[in-house]
């Protein structure tokens, strides 16, 4: 018996079933019979795929509400004082309501699992297996968790820009409008959701100016909504435009921990009088680690460093600010700053130096010509040469540096956390440059080296000693005094 055979109803609930939107269409334009009942139904088949699509109806429900209060919020005037009690009503009155989502509304919705989706493989990356690449490694339970909380982030995103804007900036008054409709579980997957998303905020914005308190980046994360934290995510380079733009007022503090301390006191979990965060042991994260008992440690700190380990198979999806065209700053001292060499190494990677402006004008004679650019560096390349680098070193000295450093006998395979991933580029990018420069430019080999290495000031704001000295060598000016001061006793 065919599909087609079968009788319309059987069909209607056969699309129902449909749970990837990309699917749905193709499915319906197939064949006329199939259109028309498509046509007829959308009205319940839409919905059901939506909701099939965001893993349930709790995530369905909160991507819902936060696109019908997106849609009444321009109705409410923020100066007017009244507006706040008629915003509550409203939205109560919204979530009372158990009205048949529109087709319009739908349409949105498949907007928003595609971004919840791609968020959930940056999850899976970082909470439960780090080789994840373009499919969430998620269990059908944490998938299902994940999307309710994110789409729940969504709905309380809305609330920052609105009338009660100011109800969101002290946990008081935050804890009641955000999460009293949700059981302690739900709240604790919403936190383990932003604690993640602020970890990624952190890993996007390196350079941070002014350090923020602990738990302010996953306020901040609530407050940003997740299409921005997308964004953010997938262009590093412009996380701060996409993460904090917005005009508002941003919360002081680090109130994001109290807010999970308020709801589990009010859901009588914690002792009223309890003034720390205990996280009662039934609450448990939605990607449980207790239940990965073959987790891999560091190779280089042999801490446990949970499922954000990299080693070759994943070295094409470093951490956010290991980048190519960031990957300059992790040069040792002013090495970094250095006029002659800083402009030469990002020539070889085939970068735009994005300090390349405010350096001191260059040295006036370089060896730019006789280095050329490596066509399609990645970060996993250099990766490579690093670990390659005790036969990659062409001098005596050379090989010396590779011995004293910390990594000496690293190969591609040994799994190492975010933070040893960065020391390794640290401890050996200097030493991999001084190679290739030696090799591009033998000349380089003949210069000395400055006492002061790439600790030096100078190689920052003149291109001349930059250009005359060699700074890629460590400081040993304390060294070289104490042995001056051996030979010579009336200098001491
Ligand atoms: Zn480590
Ligand atoms: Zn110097």
């Amino acid at each position: 018996m065919s599909l087609l055979a079968l009788p319309p109803e059987l069909l209607v609930a056969i699309f129902e079933c449909i749970d990837d939107p990309a699917t749905l269409l193709p499915a319906a334009s197939s064949c006329k019979k199939l259109h028309t009942i498509y046509d007829v139904g959308k009205h319940l088949i839409l919905p059901r795929v939506v909701c099939n699509a965001m893993g349930g109806d709790g995530a369905f429900t909160a991507s819902l509400l936060a696109l019908r209060i997106d849609a009444i919020l321009p109705d409410y005037d923020d100066l007017n004082p009244a507006d706040v009690a008629l915003f509550r009503a409203d939205v109560q009155a919204l979530k009372d309501s158990a009205s048949t989502p529109t087709t319009a509304e739908c349409k949105k919705c498949f907007e928003r699992v595609r971004i919840c989706q791609d968020l959930e493989v940056l999850y899976s990356r970082f909470r439960k297996d780090s080789s994840t690449s373009n499919v969430s490694r998620l269990t059908r339970t944490e998938s299902s968790k994940f999307c309710v909380a994110l789409h729940r982030i969504w709905l309380a995103s809305l609330y920052m820009d609105s009338v009660v804007h100011d109800l969101c900036m002290e946990p008081v008054t935050r804890v009641p409008l955000l999460y009293n409709d949700y059981s302690a579980q739900d709240v604790y997957d919403i936190h383990c959701v932003l604690e993640f998303l602020g970890e990624q905020v952190g890993e996007s914005l390196p350079n941070q100016n002014t350090p923020r308190p602990r738990g302010a980046l996953q306020l901040e994360c609530l407050f940003c909504g997740p299409e921005n934290l997308l964004e953010a995510f997938l262009k590093p380079e412009k996380a701060a435009d996409y993460l904090f733009n917005g005009d508002w007022d941003r919360p002081s503090g680090h109130p994001w921990n109290d807010d999970l301390r308020l709801v589990f006191i009010r859901l009588g979990l914690l002792n009223a009088t309890a003034t720390t965060l205990t996280i009662p042991t039934a609450i448990r994260p939605i990607v449980d680690p207790a239940v990965h008992l073959d987790l891999q440690q560091c190779w280089g700190c042999h801490e446990q460093a949970g499922f954000r380990l990299w080693a070759g198979n994943n070295w094409d999806r470093p951490p956010c600010d290991l980048r190519l065209e960031t990957i300059l700053n992790f040069l040792p001292g002013y090495l970094k700053r250095n006029a002659y060499e800083r402009p030469l190494l990002a020539h070889y990677l085939g970068i735009e130096d994005p300090l390349g402006v405010q350096l001191p004008s260059q040295a006036p004679r370089s060896t730019m010509n006789r280095l050329t650019s490596v066509p399609h560096m990645t970060v996993a390349r250099i990766l490579q040469s690093l670990c390659d680098l005790p036969q990659l070193v062409n001098t005596m000295k050379q090989t010396t540096y590779v011995q004293n450093c910390p990594f000496f006998d690293i190969t591609n395979a040994d799994p190492l956390c975010s933070v040893c991933i960065r020391d390794l580029v640290k401890n050996r990018l200097w030493i991999l440059w001084l190679s290739v420069k030696v090799a591009a430019a033998p000349d380089e080999e003949k210069k000395q080296d400055c006492w002061f290495g790439y600790d030096c000031r100078m190689q920052a704001d003149n291109p001349e000693h930059a250009y005359a000295l060699n700074h890629a060598c460590p400081d040993t000016w304390r060294e070289r005094n104490e042995k001056q001061s051996r030979h010579d006793p009336s200098q001491g």
